[in-house]
């Protein structure tokens, strides 16, 4: 019996799927089998597509099985690790899913200051064990991420001014070739791959286990939003920009633009309101984060301030009830050099025009450590900009997506004079010419060369894609 998988029309013989099912100390799922509906499901609620196979991976040698069987049947496939990809590049239609959600092992080393960590582990998890200890690597803003995308792009986090972005943290990886082969890369084995993967995606093979270096940190910071009108918007921009202009490596801050959630901790009266908030994390002592952040919750008259000693835990979940899962996403995004005046004014009038109670805008402040490490050291490209922003349209289902898409769009394309580079793992499904936005043209033909010697059939092909030069 052959299995007929499309839309490629890959004809898979049963025998062989068995066999691979025998193979396996995880799980294979077929449409026909129970899980299949949940298994297929990404974060982003507007993918929806149908893979011939997920192979659910309890460890290494599963990933190399999914991967010479994917091979030996011109299998188009999907790697999954936190299945946060915006552009749902973590499912396919007809392909194989390889799903390392199950790798959930992290091993904290206190001595060595280093933490091993599986491809199926998320932030929160991450950020759970290493807490335990008083330690932390830089990781994203919300906890449901998972570490294995978030790395491979990059990795922006609330602490990266102060310790470097996630990679910059990245001391080696394990890494299933597109040959099935198993290769580590680290300064000293592969220095060429590792370079790639900090920064190049998942074009280069699966990781199936990174190892970073941890810090000191809290458990407590200072940390939280502080809200003011959106009416204000220009004004607050304003002070933000001079006040950050030399603040230490030890403040990060993003600024948020939305209409205010019911939160249990937002008054009712100021629930739906369209705000601009600072927020804001100090990764030093609670006292001088105090202290720091003392002249931005003084200025003007704030709404609501959030802002104060808290666990690092539960500042790292405080966007968690932002972006559930399931929602329908749009994403466009873009770097830029500075907050000029012109800037800011586009950005308070984009403000006032939020319509929905799920859509924003996050301006991640950039530099510090970040802008320490040389250009060329590693595969991500932005080290200089000075904020990324990050325009998200959302909605609930399908219905009002477009109008929020629109908004999103126009947002971003009133910026265009200002864009700079852009964050590789804040692209959707943008074509060649974004790709190469994000890497820079220099460094897009060296990852095209590399690509060459590690991917040369573009195997892995589905993600924000270097074709092999
Ligand atoms: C709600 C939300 C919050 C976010 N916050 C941040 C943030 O704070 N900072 C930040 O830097 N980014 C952030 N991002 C962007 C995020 O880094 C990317 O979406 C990232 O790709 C998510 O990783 P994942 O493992 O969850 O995704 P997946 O969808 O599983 O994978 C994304 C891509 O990585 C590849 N990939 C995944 N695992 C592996 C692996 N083990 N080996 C090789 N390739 C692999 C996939 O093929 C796919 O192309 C956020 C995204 C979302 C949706």
């Amino acid at each position: 019996m052959t299995i007929l998988t499309p839309p490629q029309h890959v004809r898979l013989d049963q025998r062989a799927v068995d066999e691979l099912r025998t193979t396996l100390h995880g799980e294979l799922i077929r449409a026909d089998d129970d899980g299949y509906e949940q298994h297929r499901q990404v974060w982003n609620g507007s993918i929806d597509r149908h893979p011939a196979l997920i192979v659910r991976c309890a460890g290494v040698a599963d990933v190399r099985s999914a991967v010479r069987f994917a091979r030996m049947h011109g299998l188009l496939v999907a790697v999954r690790g936190g299945g946060h990809s915006f552009p749902g590049f973590s499912v396919c239609d007809g392909g194989m899913v390889i799903d390392l959600s199950l790798m959930k092992a992290i091993k904290v080393d206190r001595e060595a200051r280093t933490v091993h960590v599986q491809a199926g582990v998320l932030l929160g998890e991450l950020d759970r064990e290493t807490q335990r200890l008083g330690l932390a690597v830089t990781t994203g803003i919300v906890t449901h991420t998972g570490v294995a995308g978030l790395t491979l792009g990059g990795g922006l986090g609330w602490i990266m001014r102060k310790h470097g972005l996630t990679i910059d943290n990245l001391l080696a990886v394990d890494l299933i070739t597109a040959d099935g082969e198993f290769v580590k890369a680290s300064a000293i084995h592969n220095a060429d791959l590792f370079w790639g993967v900090r920064g190049g995606g998942g074009n280069f093979g699966i990781v199936t286990e990174f190892e970073f270096r941890v810090h000191p940190l809290g458990p407590e910071v200072f940390a939280g939003p502080i809200f003011w009108p959106m009416e204000d918007a220009a004004k607050v921009l304003r002070f933000y920009r001079d006040w950050i202009a030399d603040c230490p490596d030890e403040l990060m801050t993003i600024v948020v633009q939305k209409r205010t959630p019911a939160l249990p901790v937002v008054p009712a009266e100021l629930v739906g309101r369209r705000m601009i908030a600072v927020s804001a994390c100090y990764a030093g002592p609670v006292e001088a984060g105090a202290q720091a952040l003392r002249p931005l919750k003084s200025f003007g008259k704030p709404l609501l301030d959030l802002c104060g000693p808290k666990p690092y835990l539960v500042h790292q979940s405080m966007f968690d009830p932002s972006f559930p899962h399931g929602w329908w996403y749009y994403v466009r995004s873009c770097d830029v050099a500075e907050l000029n005046d012109d800037l800011i004014d586009i950005v308070a009038e984009h403000g006032r025009r939020i319509v929905s109670p799920i859509t924003g805008m996050a301006l991640w402040q950039m530099g510090g450590a970040v802008a320490r490490i040389g250009e060329n050291d590693t595969a991500f490209h932005g080290r200089s900009a000075g904020f990324t922003l990050n325009i998200n349209g959302n909605s609930q289902t399908a219905d009002g997506f477009d109008a929020e898409r629109d908004w999103a769009r126009a947002y971003w394309s009133a910026l265009s004079p200002y864009h700079t580079s852009v964050y590789v793992n804040f692209l959707m499904d943008e074509g060649q010419e974004r790709i190469s936005k994000a890497y820079g043209t220099t460094k897009y033909d060296q990852l095209k060369i590399l690509k060459r010697k590690y991917d040369p059939d573009n195997f892995f092909r589905l993600n924000q894609n270097i074709k092999p030069a």
